[in-house]
């Protein structure tokens, strides 16, 4: 057994010496948060970065796709997927919607669009769908669903930073994106996030619900949140970018590793990378089935018996929890690849310095 753990993720960092002048000028300006110099850099960069119009940053993840639904007045029920992060259904939760879970893809992981039609409803208004491990979702097909019955899309895209299909962003789709920067991401802030939207109207709004509402000094156009990001997170952010192409580089050079060593091994199945599609290589997902000597949970365990954590993700599924299990649309018959997937998957530890000992046990656990 190694002596440290290898955990899933290992969250890159810049060399602190570079960070320090920008501590540094933060401590002189005494400007900490609310829209400071680094807050507009930051923000600029990225939206450049990403080929985005407009980005709003915020304190994290979570509350950006809170106020993402509230920017949009979405209300009664959003179509979603029940395979991602607790998050993406809290949101919804969070703003008095009513979930309604349809099932994915078995190839990508998705929300399956083909699924979204017989969920419509009524009370239907948006969908939240996720490009979950960063594999694109079929946006064209979604829009097209949605234009047809007056739907809003938003894009849970916290694992698709940088991420691109026949060299167009993944952020481009939908009226609005949310990103994560949690130090467990491909790009963190330690905790961060933004909204993507293609209009400035929306910006404007979604500005102001990141501030308690506030417009100007005393007018106050909406019951808003505290989401904004503070200058800490958003110097952090404008350094990370600079080496957010190199680290994503060596997560391939990682991804690269694992798909030769599990290559042709019986009962372990690599997701595939679909064709078009850049990658930002920020989960490694494997299933597990029936042909491997060893169950998902056994396999899971001889992992955890030599130190290494890797996580079932997404497992149990978010509509198995027991604040959502109640829900019509929640039940096992209605969600079958969803289920079939949560019982296989386990993802491998990746990340850009990952040692290579412990690479190579990583893979001997698997093989041998
Ligand atoms: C990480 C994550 C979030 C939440 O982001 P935070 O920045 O941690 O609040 C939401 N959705 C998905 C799919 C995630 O992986």
């Amino acid at each position: 057994m190694s002596e440290k753990p290898v955990y899933l993720t290992r969250p890159h960092l810049p060399p602190l010496e570079d960070f320090l002048p920008y501590l540094q000028e933060i401590w002189d300006s005494r400007q900490l948060t609310n829209g400071g110099p680094f807050h507009q850099k930051f923000e600029q960069a990225l939206a450049e970065y990403l080929g985005v119009p407009y980005i709003s940053l915020f304190a994290n993840g979570t509350l950006a796709l809170i106020t993402a639904l509230q920017g949009l007045r979405i209300t009664g029920e959003v179509i979603t997927t029940p395979y991602s992060f607790v998050a993406t259904t809290h949101a919804l939760h969070w703003n008095g919607i009513k979930p309604v879970f349809a099932d994915i893809r078995g190839d990508t992981c998705n929300l399956d669009e083909e699924k979204i039609e017989a969920a419509i409803t009524p009370q239907t208004t948006a969908i939240l769908p996720v490009h979950c491990y960063g594999n694109p979702c079929a946006a064209e097909r979604i829009q097209k669903i949605a234009d047809t019955y007056g739907l809003k899309v938003i894009y849970d895209a916290a694992h698709a930073f940088g991420v691109t299909e026949n060299g167009r962003s993944v952020l481009d789709y939908g009226d609005l994106s949310i990103l994560s920067f949690h130090a467990t991401k491909t790009f963190n802030t330690f905790e961060g996030g933004a909204i993507v939207c293609h209009d400035s109207k929306l910006k404007q709004r979604i500005d102001y619900l990141k501030n308690f509402g506030f417009a100007d000094e005393t007018t106050v156009v909406a019951p808003g949140i505290n989401g904004k990001m503070n200058e800490f997170q958003a110097a952090l952010g404008l350094l990370q970018l600079q080496h957010i192409d190199s680290a994503i580089a060596k997560r391939q050079q990682v991804d690269q590793r694992y798909r030769e060593a599990l290559q042709g091994l019986p009962g372990i199945t690599c997701l595939p990378i679909p064709a078009g599609v850049r990658q930002n290589y920020s989960y490694f997902p494997i299933l597990v089935d029936g042909r491997y000597p060893l169950s998902r949970d056994g396999l899971y365990q001889k992992f955890r018996d030599r130190n290494i954590l890797v996580r079932r993700y997404f497992y149990p599924l978010i509509s198995d929890l027991t604040m959502y299990r109640s829900l019509p649309s929640a039940t096992p018959a209605n969600l079958p690849t969803a289920q079939d997937i949560a019982a296989k998957v386990m993802c491998l530890p990746i990340y850009p310095d990952i040692d290579e000992a412990d690479l190579q046990n990583i893979i001997d656990c698997l093989v041998r």
